[in-house]
């Protein structure tokens, strides 16, 4: 068996409780689960989306009910291992896959093979519970779906509470791991409790829902409000007077904000350049895009970058979805969408941000400020790709779902939560996150 391209799988994170200590597990166990007021739906619809691409990790009892399947006396597994090491962790395993990158169980109809020979219960954990996933708030436990699955993202199915039974019972049988975590830093320098740290991030999440505005001036604003607290030399301050100084911030942003939108500026031909090295990341984890395990695809990949990164002429087809195109004609306007169209982009911010998923993701050393860039810069390369998988053609509700699964596929890719992309996020601060943000919502 090849090695998978490792550059294009992205970590399928498990329904484990993101907990702030090991000691506050049987509190917050107790707490009740709840689910968004934005409301969230789901059903598997065997699609085989989240079986490509993806790195799940075994449990102890996961390879113990694997090597009982005896997968290596089945004529098609005798000399092809369902389990490999890890390569970060030798003492952890994961699922092995095929040389595209799909799962060893892929069967050619799409379908699951533990599935359909064993059922649901003989899969491994995270494969039943994906993409489930519990986010500890203050006093609750929220219930949220990643939209890493293109039924989540689009919102098909039942509404979460109907899954809740499920969530419970998996609950009871203990199959619940858990991750303790230390507060994320505020900025660079600055670690602050918890509670002082939710306060922020529920200010967040009031900035990106306010429906007194539209979502664009949302996320400027939530981006303004990330540098007014990166300016602030709050390192001194109490946490009360910080609490203080942080609602005060909130207030100052519509003003603060509305200068991009009076000048409409374009981005600097620098922080297009930066983001476009962005978007050719979350391009690589659309889910329509398939890598060819081959050198030569491998070298037309990185000829689409050079050109991408340095900013003129041809980009190559790379494959369906993302078609022959001038680069010219990304930066044209997409005008009005139809509101089906904007959906699914807007509904992974807000559930994003109602669920802090994207501060109590696993990104080592990211500060909170960063991690705000990190969700709005969403925005801007949503759109970006969306002018490149639909170009010659009408863009389609369908174009944004896929699209969002890529995007929320970056929460768990190397590239997207290392210090690379931390800088270019960084790079981008000085007000062109903000241009960005602006040019790309025409
Ligand atoms: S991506 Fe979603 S809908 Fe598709 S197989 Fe996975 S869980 Fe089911």
């Amino acid at each position: 068996m090849n090695k998978p391209g490792r550059e294009v799988m992205y970590r399928r994170e498990a329904m484990e409780l993101t907990i702030r200590s090991v000691t506050q597990l049987k509190e917050i166990m107790s707490l009740p689960i709840v689910i968004l007021p934005t409301t969230e739906k789901w059903d598997c619809h065997q699609c085989g989306i989240c079986c490509r691409g993806s790195l799940i990790p075994l449990y102890d009892e996961d390879l113990a009910r694997l090597r009982s399947q005896k997968w290596e006396e089945h004529p098609e597994f005798r000399n092809t291992p369902v389990m490999v090491r890890n390569q970060s962790s030798k003492k952890a395993f994961r699922l092995a896959h095929r040389a595209d990158g799909s799962c060893v169980f892929l069967s050619d109809q799409g379908l699951c093979r533990i599935h359909s020979e064993l059922g649901f219960e003989a899969k491994p954990t995270i494969c039943r519970v994906f993409p489930l996933q519990l986010v500890p708030r203050n006093g609750k436990v929220v219930l949220t779906a990643r939209r890493a699955c293109p039924s989540a993202a689009a919102d098909r199915g039942q509404l979460l509470k109907q899954h809740l039974p499920f969530v419970q019972q998996f609950i009871r049988d203990g199959r619940l791991s858990t991750k303790a975590i230390e507060p994320p830093p505020l900025k660079a320098g600055e670690q602050r409790n918890w509670k002082t740290v939710e306060f922020v991030l529920e200010t967040v999440s009031h900035l990106l829902l306010d429906e007194r505005f539209p979502p664009v001036r949302r996320m400027v604003h939530t981006l303004q409000f990330a540098n007014l607290l990166s300016n602030a030399k709050t390192k001194p301050m109490e946490d009360k007077k910080l609490t203080e100084l942080i609602k005060t911030l909130a207030q100052l942003v519509p003003d603060e904000s509305k200068h991009f939108f009076d000048d409409r500026r374009p981005p600097s031909g620098y922080a297009r350049m930066v983001f476009r090295s962005m978007g050719i990341e979350f391009a690589r984890l659309h889910p329509q895009f398939r890598p060819i395990p081959s050198w030569s695809h491998r070298i037309q990949l990185l000829n689409t970058f050079f050109r991408l990164v340095r900013g003129g002429g041809p980009l190559p087809e790379i494959q369906p979805p993302f078609p022959q195109v001038r680069l010219e004609q990304l930066e044209l306007p997409l005008g009005l969408l139809d509101p089906s169209i904007d959906y699914p982009l807007a509904r992974l911010i807000e559930a994003t941000s109602a669920s802090y998923i994207y501060a109590l993701a696993d990104r080592k050393g990211w500060s909170v400020v960063e991690s705000i860039r990190g969700l709005v810069s969403l925005f801007p390369v949503g759109l970006w790709l969306l002018r490149w998988v639909s170009h010659g053609r009408n863009p389609t509700a369908e174009d944004m779902v896929h699209i969002v699964v890529s995007l929320d596929r970056g929460q768990g890719f190397a590239s997207l939560t290392g210090p690379l992309h931390r800088f270019r996020l960084q790079m981008l601060s000085s007000g062109e996150l903000e241009r960005l943000v602006v040019w790309y919502a025409r």
